[in-house]
């Protein structure tokens, strides 16, 4: 696919954009600016690609905000080579992303036809990236322990699997919300085997985790 001077230019205004917003990690802008996000777009709509805005894509899910991804690009605080686990590939852009940080990433999608379309356009990164199609809503503890785990889908709770699948210092940011429709941005930090350090950040609106430790579990 074409990535025109049209194109960088547009995406160089959107990094502008998401640094005014507060993200400050060169690591995450730079990886923004690398990643062609019209190439995750349906053809006829990728004039809203370079939109500080989420976007529907197939079977009811989004493509996130850019600021989403950066925000928890960000939150997961990791260096070139470590090891990630994204839960919803959905698109494949937020994956896009976390491999132009460097990183090794596991990347889990409960809907395969979603997960067949994020595996076409993630090819170029196909040696870092293992993509897995099944409930992520307790992690992958197959290839645990992660330096970070990100979830891109909001839940009803923290599955303590999630965290027993985090290195000692590794983060878990995850959406968590009383209701489908709205959660707060939540971070922890594995202190040790027990201890975990919990913040609760800003509010938005992520389409609903299903799955065992999802939505689907509440029975609504
Ligand atoms: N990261 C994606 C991107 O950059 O396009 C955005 C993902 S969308 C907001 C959330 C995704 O989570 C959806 O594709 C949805 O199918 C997926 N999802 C929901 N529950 C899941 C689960 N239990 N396991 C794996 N994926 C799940």
């Amino acid at each position: 696919m074409l990535d025109t001077a049209v194109h960088q230019g547009k995406r160089h205004k959107l990094v502008r954009e998401l640094a005014d917003k507060g993200i400050d990690s060169k690591t995450v802008l730079s990886a923004i600016a690398k990643v062609p996000r019209h190439w995750f777009f349906p053809k006829d709509f990728e004039h809203y690609a370079y939109r500080d805005d989420a976007f529907p894509i197939d079977f009811g899910q989004t493509i996130s905000q850019p600021y989403t991804v950066a925000y928890q690009s960000e939150l997961i605080d990791v260096t070139a080579g470590e090891k990630v686990l994204e839960i919803g590939t959905g698109s494949g852009y937020q994956a896009a992303v976390l491999l132009e940080m460097g990183l090794k990433l596991y990347s889990i999608e409960y809907v395969r036809p979603l997960l067949e379309q994020a595996a076409q356009r993630l090819k170029p990164y196909k040696n870092s990236v293992k993509l897995l199609n099944g409930d992520g809503s307790r992690g992958v503890p197959k290839y645990a322990p992660f330096d970070a785990i990100l979830v891109t889908a909001g839940a009803p709770a923290v599955a303590n699997e999630l965290l027993k699948q985090l290195k000692i210092g590794g983060k878990l940011v995850i959406p968590v919300g009383e209701t489908k429709e709205n959660q707060r941005m939540h971070r922890y930090t594995r202190m040790s085997e027990t201890k975990f350090h919990k913040e609760v950040l800003k509010p938005f609106r992520f389409v609903p985790l299903v799955g065992k430790s999802g939505w689907d579990s509440k029975g609504s």
